[in-house]
């Protein structure tokens, strides 16, 4: 199984990617969050990541390229959360993986619309330590804004404010369009309807894998 989600901001990717990554026991790589870890450090490279993700705008394509290669690279199984956001990171990837003779065999784009997209994104909290992802309105943490697992307090993400949001959305609708008419003509793109709490999206979306 070798999977890409694709999805706008919010539409549920990593909290999906993990479920599936749980069920059939494939290691995934998310890109934003490779970025996330990047951007604690203090050196050239985390600036200039910072630069971009706090904008709401895409991180140069060589620079995540280079992260992508490394994980994908003679693995028969992996998913990628987040990869790729524009045609020439579909074409990049493509190229890389047909000479290994290892292409995607699926492509899962998760579909949702604007007013749940901002509603999901402004109440996103993620726990700084673990990495877990709650949300004040569907998934709250038992104790008012404090991770369950660690018991420090959540945080918000620092693109998950509300012009860097619309921005955000602004990119991928531009972006992305290309990307999933190329995945389309490949016959690999499998649309899931992103609406609804997240048992309902996970069975969606194992019926497109199961088989793949
Ligand atoms: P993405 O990786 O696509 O940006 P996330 O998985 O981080 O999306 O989800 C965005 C926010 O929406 C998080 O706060 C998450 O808890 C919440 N969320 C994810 N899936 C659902 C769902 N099906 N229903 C309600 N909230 C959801
Ligand atoms: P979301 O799906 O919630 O927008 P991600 O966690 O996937 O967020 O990405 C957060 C940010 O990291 C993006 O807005 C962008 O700045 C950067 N990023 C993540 N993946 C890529 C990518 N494939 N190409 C360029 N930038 C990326
Ligand atoms: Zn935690």
């Amino acid at each position: 199984m070798r999977i890409a989600f694709l999805g706008p901001p919010g539409a549920g990717k990593g909290t999906q990617v993990e479920l599936v990554s749980r069920e059939y026991g494939v290691s995934v790589l998310s890109t934003g969050d490779a970025f996330r870890a990047m951007m604690k450090g203090e050196d050239k490279l985390a600036q200039k990541v910072r630069s971009y993700v706090e904008k709401g705008e895409l991180v140069p394509d060589g620079v995540v390229f280079e992260i992508v290669r490394e994980f994908v690279d003679n693995k028969d199984s992996f998913i990628l959360d987040g990869y790729p956001r524009n045609l020439r990171q579909a074409e990049l990837l493509d190229d890389f993986l047909e000479v290994k003779g290892l292409a995607l065999t699926g492509v899962v784009n998760i579909l949702l619309d604007e007013d749940e997209i901002v509603k999901r994104l402004t109440g996103r909290l993620v726990c700084p330590q673990c990495g877990r992802v709650y949300n004040i309105y569907y998934s709250p943490p038992h104790k008012d804004e404090v991770c369950d697992d660690c018991g420090v307090p959540l945080e918000r993400r620092i693109d998950d404010e509300d012009d860097v949001i619309r921005q955000r959305i602004k990119v991928y609708h531009r972006e992305m369009k290309p990307v999933v008419d190329f995945y389309q003509r490949k016959g690999l793109l499998f649309n899931v309807d992103g609406t609804g709490d997240i048992h309902e999206v996970f069975e969606r979306i194992k019926k497109v894998l199961d088989g793949k």
